[in-house]
């Protein structure tokens, strides 16, 4: 293992990503010290209760103070209030970051209050589970999973290549892209998915013919796996759906073309097309397995053997 790639690290929000960097940084000597801070005082007595920074600070204004990473771990929505807040307190030369589930409203809602002597790089481990809070994280959540970057145009490239150097070595694996296409990505690899996962969980709680006893009884024909999705942070994935709203919408749009497609076939007998369909989609399971991307846990998942 060698050095620390930077001195000070102030995490903004310690819940299970935060929380997770936190772990992964100690464990991995990515960084000399770790300044936390969360919104609750109940978050930041358990953040200080599982030892998982140097230091647990009241303000997210003193938590930046002399860091050289900042990343901001809260919900998308929130983030830019939270640079409001650290924007004037920023040491000169510092990178700043954020772990949010979509990318361009980050960078629409942060970058106007950060001073132009902080390179601002945004970022999104592709990596979690369904848990919430400081003790959800676990310092291998990030192993040979993407971390996607999505530097505005100028940023510079040093301070780009610092931060994928620093998750990296927290065991992801980095690619850059524009924020635009970040969204357009995520909106049918894990938006959409959420979308419909909360759908059809409400739409059998809502069943009269079936009970919810039977629900329950018989879920392991394929509805178990979208409760657990369904049951993912509510405030999380509402700034997930408001803040990435056209992509979703987009991507709704052909999805449901393509379920009144599916409908057709059903309702005309054509066996032979729904065949050839779900051939296809059989094929690309193959292939996220053949990727190592399959994992027990939705959303990316956790390594494989994690115990909690
Ligand atoms: P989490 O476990 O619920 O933790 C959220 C943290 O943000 C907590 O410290 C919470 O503070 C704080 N917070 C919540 N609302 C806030 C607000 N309005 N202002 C300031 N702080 C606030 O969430 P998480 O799963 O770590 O998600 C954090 C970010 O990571 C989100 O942007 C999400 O899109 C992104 N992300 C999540 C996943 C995933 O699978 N969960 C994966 C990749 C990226 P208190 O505890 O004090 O309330």
């Amino acid at each position: 293992m060698s050095g620390p790639l930077f001195d000070t690290l102030a995490l903004i929000g310690v819940g299970l990503i935060g929380s997770s960097i936190a772990r992964a940084s100690r464990a991995q000597g990515a960084v000399r010290s770790i300044i936390a801070t969360a919104r609750s005082s109940k978050t930041r007595k358990r953040v200080a209760e599982l030892g998982l920074a140097d230091k647990v600070v009241e303000t997210n204004a003193e938590a930046v103070e002399g860091a050289d990473l900042v990343i901001v771990c809260v919900p998308v929505g929130a983030c830019g209030a939270v640079a409001k807040e650290i924007g004037k307190h920023l040491k000169p030369g510092a990178i700043v970051s954020d772990v949010g589930s979509v990318k361009g409203s980050i960078v629409r809602d942060m970058a106007p209050h950060l001073p132009k002597t902080v390179h601002f790089v945004p970022a999104h481990p592709v990596a979690g589970t369904e848990h919430s809070g400081p003790d959800a994280g676990f310092a291998e959540l990030f192993e040979n999973r993407w971390c996607i970057l999505t530097p505005p145009e100028g940023t510079d490239p040093a301070a780009v290549e610092r931060l994928a150097a620093f998750w990296r070595r927290l065991g992801a694996n980095v690619e850059i892209m524009s924020a635009e296409h970040h969204d357009i990505v995520l909106a049918i690899t894990s938006h959409l998915p959420h979308l419909i996962a909360y759908n059809i969980v409400g739409t059998a709680a809502d069943m009269e013919q079936v009970t919810q006893g039977e629900v329950i009884k018989f879920s392991a024909g394929g509805f178990r796996d979208f409760t657990r999705i369904a049951s993912s942070d509510p405030v999380m994935w509402r700034d997930v759906f408001l803040n990435n709203k056209e992509a979703v919408l987009e991507m709704l749009g052909r999805f449901s073309e393509d379920l009144a497609a599916l409908q057709r076939m059903i309702r005309w007998d054509d066996g032979e097309a729904l065949e050839a369909h779900f051939t296809r989609t059989r094929a690309i399971r193959r292939g996220i397995i053949e990727a190592g991307q399959d994992t027990e846990a939705p959303d990316f998942g956790r390594p494989h053997g994690h115990e909690e």
